[in-house]
């Protein structure tokens, strides 16, 4: 478990809990606190009880086991409701593409992005320009195709690529790493997946985070985004699939 700065956006306070391999996210802002894909609640807790804190709400971007095994030991300790996509994890408000909401003290925008699942959600802060993107958009990757259809992760990938250029991104794993590594592979003469690469290995050499990213490096050096078209996006999907 492993716990990294805070980051201070718009007095936003976002804070990463990495749990294995996953991402946990804690929002604050006006001392709420909202959290994003809590696949562990004893991380959460831990974190909460630092800063004396409660939980107001639970939000989760798709029913994956590793990103809501939290819920219900959270839910049982903070009372809190947990908002997201349908599935059997305790949802209580389940949440739609299109709708806007406030968690965290800030307004969030339910982004449906579907392709890893069928139900895919991602969290828009407007004020924030920030995105949390689940298992659908990584840093230098995107999700597996589990159940929603290389056609629909395609299309979600390009929602997500219409943010503004200077939206943070939030993935849900980081695999920056080995991403870039078979991004660099696929793009062997790519100056700018290279360049990507190096930087990430020397943040992790000095024991820093890659993340966030921000859509603009995304659209850049996101060898999934760099697909000219779908037939291309199977291709390269299928290939990182067996890498
Ligand atoms: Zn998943």
């Amino acid at each position: 478990m492993r716990f990294a700065p805070h980051a201070t956006l718009d007095v936003m306070m976002i804070t990463t809990i990495q749990y294995g391999d996953n991402l946990i996210y804690l929002l604050c802002r006006e001392r709420r606190w909202t959290v994003i894909d809590p696949g562990s609640a004893r991380a959460v807790v831990f974190a909460l009880e630092k800063h004396g804190a409660t939980l107001e709400q639970i939000l989760i971007t798709h029913p994956h086991g590793d990103h809501t095994a939290g819920v219900a030991m959270l839910k049982k300790q903070y009372a809190c409701p947990v908002a997201g996509p349908p599935g059997d994890y305790g949802v209580d408000h389940v949440r739609h593409d299109g709708e806007i909401f406030r968690s965290a003290g800030t307004v969030i925008h339910v982004l449906g992005v579907p392709g890893h699942t069928d139900h895919d959600l991602a969290y828009y802060l407007s004020a924030q320009e920030a995105v949390f993107t689940g298992d659908t958009l990584f840093a230098a990757g995107c999700g597996r195709v589990i159940r929603g259809g290389m056609q629909t992760l395609w299309r979600s990938l390009a929602r997500l690529q219409s943010l503004p250029d200077s939206t943070l991104v939030y993935g849900g794993h980081d695999y920056t790493l080995d991403n870039l590594e078979f991004a660099a592979v696929m793009f062997p003469h790519h100056d700018a997946i290279r360049e990507r690469l190096d930087t990430a290995r020397r943040l992790i050499d000095n024991g820093r985070s890659c993340l966030p990213s921000t859509i603009a490096e995304e659209k850049r050096t996101n060898p999934f985004l760099l697909c000219r078209d779908l037939e291309a996006f199977r291709r390269l999907r299928t290939r990182k699939d067996g890498w």
